[in-house]
């Protein structure tokens, strides 16, 4: 990890260069805080959410997942509070209106300079919209500002039809939509932005140890997520345990899991003990009886419920962060752990005008395409292609030359991070490459 002040700008430029991340609408002059991901910057994401799925999903027998539909009944809302409760204090500057955060109040107007601010008002963070062609009232809805409640209003749903006991989680991932006033720090603070949450169901404790041996289970999931999985340097994470009079008040415990990002230490994730506040509002709400009933006991209950929360694009970022490697500022490396690397491999003949080459070359890139995503390259020669993938984070390169056609049907792998180049058998490689994945 490079520690540069400049860090942020080289990164971003970075991923604009190369494809990862464009700012948004750019070709009508963007639109603020807003940046969509390109065709690199799309198979990074999609890999760290698969590697999640895979590893909190696919791979634990007391979970399940789902995909619940971005707006929701707007009683959702009223039931968790966010429409009493979700806003930010926000002053305006009284001369061109230009509104600010309270707790983030410049001292003079950064629009205009001026020093009059209005009296503070409460902003509702929740993105409104209107279902049907009516705007009225009665057709308000929001775009959901969190997946976890989803969760929540689909438990019964999810406990008639999976069968599953206490304890066990309903996962999902998604896009949550949030009018931050202050948004910035490229992709780390949007108003449109995705989660990965889970919602782990445990019987009502019985003492404090019954939900934090649960909630330290998580904690250790986290960790072994971020420096197993992301490749994160866990000196570059700190655990902040948020002081008891600062909790919400239906959390017993939570856990901010901060990363020393280039702009300061910031909110990555979040891990919370939230008793059985939601299932109980939703539960009043609805006017539904969602209470688990105990298969041996025949007792009815409302579950309690830890909840570890990820952010998928300060994941993103705090893998380029961490990878970002310019100590040879001619030959820029992204360090990114094999499995999440937007390309695997990277194919290339060695001349891009023999076409003994050029032929072997495309069969191998097709044959390692039914099991990779692959790069192919016959620009310039070997050595601009390798800096090229480098700078991308592609982990392998394969270059065809005259011996693998003439002599050994073998190719030359060139690691990014050890610089090795072995020879393997065509017929080895694709092994070879998966035995780095796992
Ligand atoms: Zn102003």
């Amino acid at each position: 990890m490079a520690e540069k002040n400049d860090l942020m700008d080289k990164i971003v430029s970075l991923c604009k260069r190369r494809g990862f991340v464009f700012p948004g609408s750019e070709i009508y002059g963007g639109m603020a805080n807003s940046w969509d991901y390109g065709p690199l910057g799309v198979e990074l994401k999609n890999n760290i959410k698969q590697a999640w799925w895979s590893r909190f999903v696919k791979q634990r027998d007391d979970m399940v997942g789902i995909d619940a539909a971005l707006i929701m009944n707007p009683k959702v809302w009223q039931a968790s509070g966010h429409l009493q409760n979700f806003s930010d204090p926000l002053v305006e500057c009284k001369k061109c209106h230009m509104r600010y955060r309270q707790d983030k109040l410049p001292e003079k107007c950064e629009g205009c300079g001026g020093k009059e601010f209005s009296e503070a008002k409460m902003f509702n963070l929740m993105f409104q919209t209107y279902i049907g062609p009516a705007q009225e009232q009665a057709n308000v809805a929001y775009f959901r500002p969190e997946t976890a409640q989803a969760m929540f209003v689909d438990f019964k749903n999810v406990l008639d039809t999976s069968r599953k006991q206490l304890p066990f989680g309903i996962a999902q991932q998604g896009k949550a939509f949030r009018n931050e006033i202050t948004p910035g720090n490229f992709i780390f603070r949007t108003r449109e932005f995705e989660q990965m949450e889970i919602e782990y169901f445990i019987k009502p404790p019985q003492n404090d140890e019954d939900w934090n041996n649960v909630f330290e289970m998580w904690r250790g999931e986290m960790k072994a997520w971020m420096t197993e999985v992301l490749g994160l340097k866990w000196e570059h994470v700190h655990e902040l345990e948020v002081p008891k009079d600062e909790l919400a008040h239906y959390s017993k415990r939570t856990i901010d899991f901060e990363y020393h990002f280039p702009f300061g230490v910031s909110e990555l994730y979040g891990l919370a003990y939230r008793t059985d506040f939601d299932l109980k509002n939703h539960m009043e709400s609805s006017k539904q009886d969602i209470r688990y009933t105990d298969p041996q006991s025949g007792e009815k209950f409302i579950p309690h419920c830890i909840e570890p929360t990820w952010g998928v694009d300060r994941s993103v970022l705090a893998v380029l962060c961490e990878a970002y490697d310019d100590s040879n500022p001619e030959n820029i490396i992204l360090h990114l752990p094999a499995k999440l690397a937007p390309y695997t491999v990277a194919v290339f003949p060695l001349l891009k005008n023999k076409e003994q080459l050029v032929g072997k070359a495309r069969e191998v890139y097709k044959d390692l395409q039914k099991h990779f995503n692959v790069a192919w390259d016959d620009r310039g020669n070997v050595g601009k292609r390798y800096y090229s993938q480098d700078e991308i984070g592609t982990p392998f390169c394969v270059t065809v030359d005259f011996d693998t056609v003439e002599k050994d049907d073998c190719v030359t792998v060139r690691n990014r991070d050890t610089k090795e180049q072995p020879r393997i058998k065509i017929s080895e490689l694709a092994d070879y490459i998966k035995k780095s994945l796992q």
